[in-house]
């Protein structure tokens, strides 16, 4: 069974091509830049695949799809579109209406498109992807898997906003939650790694990426989570605030000249490590952090800092905590970030083994020492194999 999965975005189209049997990867593409004067277009094939690098004009994301489904077949990754069983689509907001992935049909995009407020740059380019695939195969299942389902378990005490209740019931002001793709995914692999069954884990989960966020899970259901209405709440990120006051947008709007939307740019895109030190990727910050520079130093500081908070609340609100999970670009690859979360929490049950930390590996890897009552595990996410087993889930349930 091959399933394809597929994240578009506003100017990009991501896709990975899977067998099933055996979960190996039988494509990977990326094309970007959409609709500028040259393109790019990437793909990598498994084992005895083609790789190729074209730089094209894609003028629109129907041209990039039809690209795509050339590419699968002359590297004969496919031989014809109906090899293909089922696509999977990544889709950021699927508001409260989707608690779990769905077979789409006219009312699910229906549904989609009317969540677009919700996320007015991603969903409207997942919805683009959704359309133009079930146009060039139409008798091909799609699914739509949702960033925000897996935190619909969370309660009303943690997902409302002390705010009027009218806001939530008019206006859908309350807490989402992303990243559930990935939280539900590295939270599953740790059950099977400790050896306990999933409904029974209890974990504090956190995916720190460009866009970070953690997840406190309790028997594995999401129970709270960092991001809020939006991405831009909870834990610094590469160049979102995270965590603030809200009266800081009031004020700035009084003494500088900025308008709603300047202000809405500079919190999602010129804040978060970026606006603390010039800079949001983490290796780059490291190297400065190591060399003396003191604004680099602090980026990494007050990313720890805010983390750490989390963790203490989610400790607090789980009490019994099973395993704590570091995954996403940074925690699966800074030694020195999961160093420094860690450290100073031994009163709480957490140790950390240094060595094994610093060990590079790949795969599931426990970094704490033997006598740690919580376990601390560095898991790789990988949110397009979580979108294809969800798809194959959806399709096998349809028979
Ligand atoms: P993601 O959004 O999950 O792709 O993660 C991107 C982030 O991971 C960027 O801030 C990268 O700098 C960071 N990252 C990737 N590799 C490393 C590494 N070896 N050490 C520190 N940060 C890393």
């Amino acid at each position: 069974m091959k399933i394809l999965v597929i994240n578009s975005g506003s100017s990009s189209i991501k896709y990975k091509i899977f067998d099933m049997k055996g979960m190996k990867v039988l494509a990977n593409g990326l094309i970007e830049k959409i609709g500028r004067d040259i393109s790019r277009f990437r793909q990598r094939s498994g084992e005895s695949g083609v790789d190729f690098t074209k730089e094209l004009p894609i003028k629109d994301h129907t041209r990039g799809f039809s690209l795509m489904m050339e590419a699968l077949l002359e590297t004969s990754t496919i031989d014809h579109i109906s090899d293909i069983s089922a696509i999977g689509h990544r889709v950021v907001h699927g508001g409260k209406k989707f608690k779990a992935p769905v077979l789409i049909d006219n009312e699910v995009t229906a549904t989609i498109s009317r969540l677009i407020p919700l996320a007015p740059i991603h969903n409207p380019a997942n919805l683009t992807g959704i359309e133009i695939t079930m146009k060039l195969a139409p008798n091909i299942p799609q699914v739509a898997v949702f960033d925000t389902a897996f935190h619909q378990t969370m309660p009303e005490m943690a997902f409302l906003y002390a705010l009027p209740r009218s806001l939530y019931e008019h206006y859908h002001v309350r807490r989402y939650g992303f990243h559930g793709t990935s939280h539900s995914y590295v939270s599953r692999l740790a059950a099977s790694f400790l050896g306990i069954e999933s409904r029974r884990l209890n974990c504090i989960s956190m995916h720190l990426g460009n866009g970070a966020s953690a997840a406190a899970i309790e028997k594995g259901r999401s129970i709270d989570t960092s991001m809020g209405m939006t991405p831009l709440e909870g834990l610094i990120m590469g160049t979102r605030s995270g965590d603030m006051d809200p009266a800081i947008i009031f004020y700035l709007a009084r003494v500088t000249n900025m308008d709603i939307q300047e202000i809405d740019h500079l919190l999602n895109f010129d804040s978060g490590l970026l606006g603390i030190c010039g800079e949001n990727d983490m290796r780059l910050i490291t190297k400065r952090a190591i060399e003396g520079d003191a604004n680099a130093r602090l980026a990494i500081d007050m990313f720890c800092h805010r983390l750490k908070k989390y963790i203490g609340a989610y400790l607090a609100i789980l009490r019994r905590v099973d395993c704590l999970i570091f995954t996403g670009g940074i925690g699966e690859n800074s030694p020195l970030i999961r160093q420094q979360v860690c450290s100073g929490l031994e009163h709480l049950g957490i140790f950390i083994d240094a060595e094994r930390n610093n060990k590079s590996s790949t795969g599931i890897t426990a970094i704490h020492k033997e006598q740690s009552q919580v376990k601390i595990l560095v898991i790789p996410t990988d949110e397009e194999l979580e979108i294809a087993q969800q798809t194959k889930k959806i399709l096998q349930e349809r028979h």
